[in-house]
C-alpha cells in the first residue's frame, strides 16, 4: 500500500530501494533491535549498491545525486521497517570533506568512503559538560611539530564500532584568545584505527534507541598535522555548513517512520474487531490517525521545499530546520497514534512498534533538540532577540 498522497517522479529510486530493503524483513530488524547488535548485512548491502555514496560526485566515485534523491534512500529504509540511523552518517559525514577538503585529502578518502572501503560513520561533536553550547567545548588540539596533540572528552559519539574515520570538532585557539567564541575550533580527519588504544579510549552507553553510541576520551592523541580540514580555526563554521544536509535528511527518516506508523495503524485499526466492529469504524480511533498522517504529509512538503533548495544551492537553512521539527513532531505524533491503536499489543517486540517508537523519539533530541529549531526560526526568521 502507498498512502503517501505528492507523487515525487522518483519511483524508480523507490522501487529499487524497497527491494533491497524487502531483502531484510521486519524479523531481520527486530532481531537486532532485541540484540542490540549492528544490522551489518543490511548495512552492506546499501553500501555494495551504492546508496550510501548517492552524494558523493561521480569524479570520486559516487552517484552525484541530489539531497532530493539522499533524503528518499534514508526515507524508504525507515519506511520498510529499519534504521536509517545505522548508516546516515556515511551519507553526510563526507560533505565537511567534500566542502572544505583539500584536493589531496579528496582524493584520498572520497573514492574509498564511496566504495565502502573506508567508513566515515562517525562525527565527534558533543561534550558532556557543555552539551549544545558547543562553542565552549573543551577538548584541545595543539599543534606540536608535525602533529596535533588532542586532550579531553566527547559523549554520544555514534557508530564509532562501525567506522574507520571520524569528523573531530577541537579547540585549537584558548576562548580567552578569540574575538567570537566561534572562532578557534578545528575540523579534523582521525584515522580510528590508529588512534584508538592509542591516546583514544572508546566506551559504549547503553542506551534507549540501542544504536551504538559512545564516550570517547583523549589522552595526549597524537595525530598527522596534516589531519586538518580547511583552515585552522573555521571548524565552527564548516560544521554548520553541513547542518541543512543533515537535519533535511534526518526529517526524510521521520518521514519515512511517520508513514511506517500510519500505515501499520490504519491496517490493524482496519481488521480488529472489538464490540463487533472494527475499532477503526470509531472516530475516536481513526480521527488521530488521520491527524497524524496530515501532519506527515505536511511535514513531507517542507522536507522537499528544503532539498529542492539545497540541490538548487540556495539558502535553505529555515525550511531544513522547519522540516527537521515538522516531520520529528510528526513522526512522534504518528508513533503514539499507532501505540494506542494496537493497545496492549503495541508493546509486544513482535509488532515491531516499540521498537520504532523508541527508535523515532530520538530525533526530538539529535541531532539538535527541538528547542534549538524553535530558536533558529525565532531569531533568523522572525527577527526576534538572540535568547542564548
Ligand atoms: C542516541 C544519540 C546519538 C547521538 N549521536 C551523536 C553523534 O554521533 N555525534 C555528536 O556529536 N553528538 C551526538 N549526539 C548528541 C546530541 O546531538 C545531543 O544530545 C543533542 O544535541 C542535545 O545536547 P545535550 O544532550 O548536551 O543536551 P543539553 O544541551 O544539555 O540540553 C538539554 C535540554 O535542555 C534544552 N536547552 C538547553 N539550553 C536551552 C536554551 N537556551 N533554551 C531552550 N532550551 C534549552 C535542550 O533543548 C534539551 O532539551 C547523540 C545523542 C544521542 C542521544
Amino acid at each position: 500500500m502507498d498512502i503517501r498522497i505528492e507523487d515525487d517522479n522518483h519511483h524508480d529510486l523507490r522501487d529499487a530501494l524497497r527491494a533491497l530493503c524487502a531483502e531484510f524483513p521486519a524479523e531481520y530488524h527486530r532481531a537486532h533491535g532485541a540484540a542490540e547488535t549492528y544490522p551489518e548485512e543490511f548495512v552492506d548491502a546499501l553500501t555494495k549498491a551504492g546508496w550510501l555514496a548517492a552524494m558523493i560526485p561521480e569524479e570520486y566515485g559516487g552517484s552525484g545525486l541530489g539531497l532530493i534523491e539522499a533524503s528518499i534512500i534514508m526515507e524508504e529504509i525507515n519506511r520498510a521497517g529499519g534504521n536509517a540511523g545505522h548508516c546516515h552518517g556515511q551519507m553526510y559525514n563526507m560533505g565537511t570533506l567534500l566542502r572544505h577538503g583539500s584536493q589531496d585529502q579528496k582524493r584520498k578518502y572520497l573514492p574509498q568512503i564511496a566504495s565502502g572501503e573506508l567508513r566515515l560513520q562517525s562525527m565527534g561533536v558533543t561534550e558532556p559538560t557543555t552539551g549544545t553550547d558547543t562553542t565552549k567545548l573543551k577538548t584541545t588540539a595543539v599543534k606540536k611539530g608535525d602533529r596535533y596533540v588532542v586532550n579531553g572528552q566527547k559523549v554520544w559519539i555514534s557508530r564509532i564500532q562501525h567506522s574507520d574515520l571520524m569528523i573531530l570538532l577541537a579547540r585549537t585557539t584558548p576562548l580567552a584568545e578569540v574575538v567570537r567564541k566561534s572562532q578557534g575550533l578545528s575540523i579534523f580527519l582521525v584515522d580510528l584505527r590508529q588512534a584508538i588504544g592509542n591516546g583514544m579510549t572508546v566506551n559504549p552507553i547503553r542506551n534507549m534507541v540501542g544504536h551504538k553510541t559512545n564516550e570517547l576520551f583523549f589522552d595526549n592523541l597524537e595525530i598527522p598535522a596534516d589531519s586538518l580540514i580547511g583552515e585552522e580555526g573555521r571548524g565552527f563554521k564548516y560544521i554548520l555548513d553541513g547542518l541543512n544536509a543533515e537535519r533535511t535528511l534526518i526529517a526524510a527518516e521521520c518521514i519515512g517512520d511517520g508513514y511506517w506508523f500510519t500505515e501499520k495503524a490504519a491496517a490493524y485499526a482496519g481488521e480488529r474487531i472489538v464490540f463487533d466492529r472494527p475499532i477503526g469504524q470509531n472516530q475516536g480511533v481513526q480521527f488521530p490517525i488521520a491527524r497524524a498522517f496530515v501532519n506527515i504529509e505536511a511535514a513531507n512538503l517542507m522536507r522537499f521545499k528544503a532539498a529542492r533548495k539545497f540541490d538548487a544551492n540556495q539558502d535553505c537553512g529555515a525550511e531544513a530546520n522547519m522540516a527537521k521539527l515538522l516531520a520529528a513532531d510528526a513522526s512522534w505524533e504518528a508513533a503514539n497514534v499507532c501505540m494506542q491503536v494496537h493497545g496492549g499489543f503495541g508493546f509486544a517486540e513482535e509488532y515491531d512498534i516499540e521498537r520504532k517508537f523508541r527508535e523515532t523519539r530520538l530525533y526530538q533530541v539529535a541531532p539538535i533538540s527541538t528547542n534549538f529549531i524553535l530558536s533558529y526560526v525565532a531569531e533568523h526568521v522572525l527577527g526576534l532577540p538572540r535568547s542564548f
